[in-house]
């Protein structure tokens, strides 16, 4: 294969939104996208909930999904480009102690103008069923140790969207002005150049690059290449001795039906959709997503302690029925005649100390990394920095003109608060 000006390596989300925004702003220049599925946005990306929010603790980690809220609802709105973008908010239940632990962090929200709102037991009291005063007496709401609920948070600029159907947009814009893909293929390693004159790894002072890649279709070679296979970057990071600052672990996802939940389903009040947003219980994070089509309920939780940090990705049902069931039924008691429709696991690419995305550059070589749970709501902010590092620019221009300082997220200069409220 010809040499390329840049091979971006992984077709999830946020290759393709790099993709784009690389060959939109470096016209001519051939860029070459790489996956070993079959198609675009196949890896997590398709394993994703697929909900996005501006409603995190960071500043950092807010401009990206903001930004990115605000393109998607140009897509959508402007452009007619349908991505079933869907602003059915996100609305926290929250306990009297989780209540008054999370209140400097609304604070803050509240102070950079994020659109929230608290919400009272009366305005709760609309959805159905919901219990807000558990009952205390029994054993196991005693067990479980949950609270009652005492206040909602609701975020307006929340909601869901089509996966698949973004990626499309980012992949035909890409193809459109002249880029291409390579499907099926798999990356087995990281080229470094020069090689010795023995054919091993370069002497120190040969000024060593990363150059291209091997694959079960040959070797490709690039001036640049981009680093964007998510969960799965250490597997070619850590052969060459370079740290992705991130880990995999695993997150399920579990569809139920019930005729019982129907009712839940249309809760008038909380947007102009008529749906019930997707809501998070007061203990262990566990959520409730609606899906309107099928007229079931998506439900999940992040385990952490425990769960090893791995590329396992089978789906456990006994996840379900140990973890999120008990809790789940307490406080929507119509949930509990619900089975499981179906079942997915995923991985999340997590930064285990800041919670924020990386991008950075090493030999040639930009990594992105880090995305912890919410790479699709941040894509088209992290896109935008691909390509402004790429250019060697020192802020890149988000959506709606907003600037960003390309280090912030960079390893050696990164000016990031920690992240607070990753699910
Ligand atoms: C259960 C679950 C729920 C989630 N919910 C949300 C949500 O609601 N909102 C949100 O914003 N985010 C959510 N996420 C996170 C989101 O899925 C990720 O942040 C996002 O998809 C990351 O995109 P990516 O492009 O980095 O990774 P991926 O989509 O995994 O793309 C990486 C690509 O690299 C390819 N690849 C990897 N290694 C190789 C190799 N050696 N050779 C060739 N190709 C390779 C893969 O095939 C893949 O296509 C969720 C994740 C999970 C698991």
């Amino acid at each position: 294969m010809k040499a390329q000006d840049v091979i971006i390596l992984g077709a999830g989300i946020i290759g393709m939104s790099s993709a784009y925004y690389l060959q939109k702003n470096n016209p001519g220049k051939k860029i070459l996208v790489v996956d070993r599925e079959p198609g675009a946005g196949q890896g997590n990306t398709a394993k994703a909930a697929a909900m996005f929010r501006n409603t995190f603790s960071s500043r950092t980690s807010q401009v990206l999904s903001d930004t990115s809220i605000n393109f998607y609802s140009h897509l959508q709105n402007e452009v007619n480009y349908d991505i079933h973008l869907k602003k059915t908010g996100y609305l926290w239940l929250l306990g009297r102690r989780q209540f008054r632990e999370y209140s400097s962090i609304i604070r803050r929200m509240m102070e950079r103008e994020i659109e929230i709102r608290i919400l009272k037991k009366d305005e709760l009291n609309k959805i159905p069923k919901l219990n807000l005063e558990l009952n205390k007496n029994h054993e196991e709401t005693k067990y479980l140790g949950l609270e009652n609920i005492h206040k909602g948070l609701l975020g307006s600029k929340c909601g869901e969207l089509d996966q698949s159907e973004l990626v499309r947009f980012y992949r035909e814009e890409f193809e459109k002005l002249g880029g291409e893909t390579l499907f099926n293929t798999k990356i087995h390693r990281l080229i470094i150049t020069p090689k010795n004159e023995f054919g091993g790894p370069p002497f120190v002072w040969q000024n060593p690059k990363i150059t291209g890649v091997t694959t079960n279709n040959g070797e490709i070679y690039g001036n640049r290449i981009v680093l964007a296979t998510g969960a799965y970057t250490h597997e070619l990071l850590d052969p060459i001795g370079i740290d992705n600052h991130s880990k995999p672990k695993k997150r399920q996802l579990f569809q139920l039906e019930c005729s019982d939940l129907e009712e839940l389903l249309f809760v008038k009040n909380f947007n102009e959709h008529g749906i019930l947003p997707f809501t998070i219980l007061p203990k262990s994070e566990v959520y409730i997503k609606p899906d309107e089509t099928t007229k079931r309920f998506w439900t999940g939780c992040a385990d952490d302690l425990g769960r090893p940090f791995s590329l396992d990705v089978t789906p456990e049902k006994s996840f379900y029925e140990f973890n999120i069931r008990p809790i789940i039924t307490k406080y929507f008691p119509q949930f509990e005649n619900a089975r499981i429709a179906n079942k997915l696991a995923g991985l999340y690419a997590c930064n285990t100390i800041d919670g924020n995305p990386y991008v950075f550059e090493e030999y040639g070589l930009i990594v992105i990394s880090g995305c912890s749970g919410s790479g699709i709501m941040k894509a088209d902010a992290i896109g935008r920095i691909v390509d402004a590092l790429y250019r060697k620019k020192e802020e890149a221009e988000l959506y709606g003109s907003v600037m960003f300082r390309v280090s912030d997220i960079s390893t050696e200069k990164r000016n990031v608060e920690n992240e607070e409220f990753v699910i």
